[in-house]
């Protein structure tokens, strides 16, 4: 990888159009983009260098998105005009431990699920709160495909475990799966060691999530923790929708696809498996509190939608009413509780399960 400290310094290396001017211009092009995600789990010696290289190449192409760098490899969810696709491609290509990496396309577009380029360095790729060095993370589970996966849960003996967390299963899962209703992945980790600890030898521990990622250390930590037989959903369920479209398999997912950018979903199944929050009609978009000091994550139908002006309560609502500076005042000094750790749970949605 060749890089150039000098000049990276006379370069711009962070964004400097905010969202709106960044819609207008997509708008203006008109041209269309592709969501894109991917990850690698690679030692790298030095992430800061490395952000800056990927910012520097991929600013002038247009590329948008959230990108985690750490020690331990790339998390990368982004969107790029589908004309520069190969472009970016055959830079992606041109880093050693990402050449011919698994792009996983969206296949329901949306031209401005990103409006800025973040390139951030992190410790982690994934907030999995475990200690690594206390198991060997590279002793991974076994890897399936659409079709073995599908045979897999067919089996009696499988426990099928979706790792992704309570807001994301509610709306699209695998018939049959455990849906930990947990708030972090590390706390599924010990209530689904806990609930198969006396099986960890005559059950195949059978996992997925939404690309993947989070699986790779799960896997690896089961193992650890004495299960014999674990299996991963190789490219999550992205991958497995497009190889049961692909050759034709029996799609064994309800629902939708919790997904991390603007579009927050992505449908894979037709059957709507989850509610609005505040009035039980079936249906299944999140959105977000349009208070910005509330945010919650929750499930609202079009009609509550209207009548709620898009807010979580009635409180909120109030809230909204008043003048940005009366808003701002009320926040001043107060945590922001629900982003943290109340993302998708209030005890004023009544039909939140
Ligand atoms: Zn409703
Ligand atoms: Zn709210």
């Amino acid at each position: 990888m060749p890089l150039n400290t000098k000049n990276v310094y006379s370069m711009q290396l962070y964004n400097k159009l905010s969202a709106e001017e960044r819609r207008e211009l997509i708008r203006a092009a008109g041209k269309e983009r592709l969501t894109i995600s991917f990850y690698q789990y690679h030692q790298i010696g030095n992430p800061q260098l490395f952000r800056d290289h990927l910012f520097l190449h991929w600013h002038p192409m247009d590329v948008l998105g959230r990108i985690y760098v750490a020690h331990e490899g790339i998390n990368a969810q982004l969107s790029v005009p589908g004309d520069r696709f190969e472009e970016f491609k055959s830079f992606v290509d041109s880093i050693d431990f990402l050449e011919n990496v698994r792009l996983n396309i969206a296949r329901e577009q949306d031209n401005e699920s990103f409006l800025k380029l973040k390139v951030k360095v992190r410790n982690k790729i994934v907030a999995d709160g475990l200690n690594d060095e206390t198991f060997d993370v590279t002793n991974k589970g076994i890897h399936v495909d659409a079709t073995a996966f599908n045979e897999l849960i067919a089996d009696p003996d499988t426990v099928l475990v979706d790792m992704r967390n309570h807001y994301e299963s509610e709306i699209g899962h695998f018939k049959n799966a455990w849906t930990p209703d947990v708030d972090t992945f590390r706390d599924s980790l010990d209530y689904i060691e806990d609930k198969l600890k006396d099986h960890k030898e005559d059950k195949k521990l059978v996992m997925y999530c939404t690309g993947g990622i989070r699986c790779e250390k799960a896997s690896a930590y089961y193992k650890h923790k004495g299960f014999k037989d674990v299996y991963q959903l190789e490219g999550g369920i992205i991958e497995y929708h497009r190889q049961v479209t692909e050759q034709g398999l029996e799609n064994k997912f309800k629902g939708k696809n919790f997904v991390f950018d603007h579009r927050l979903a992505e449908k894979i199944s037709d059957e709507v498996i989850a509610n609005c929050h505040q009035c039980g009609t079936p249906f299944d978009l999140h959105t977000n509190c349009a208070n910005e000091a509330c945010h919650l994550l929750f499930i609202q139908c079009n009609s509550c939608k209207d009548k709620m002006e898009n807010c979580c309560s009635d409180e909120c609502k109030e809230i909204i009413q008043l003048p940005i500076e009366e808003q701002k005042k009320l926040r001043a000094g107060k945590y922001n509780s629900n982003k943290i750790f109340k993302k998708g749970r209030s005890e004023k949605l009544v039909f939140k399960k």
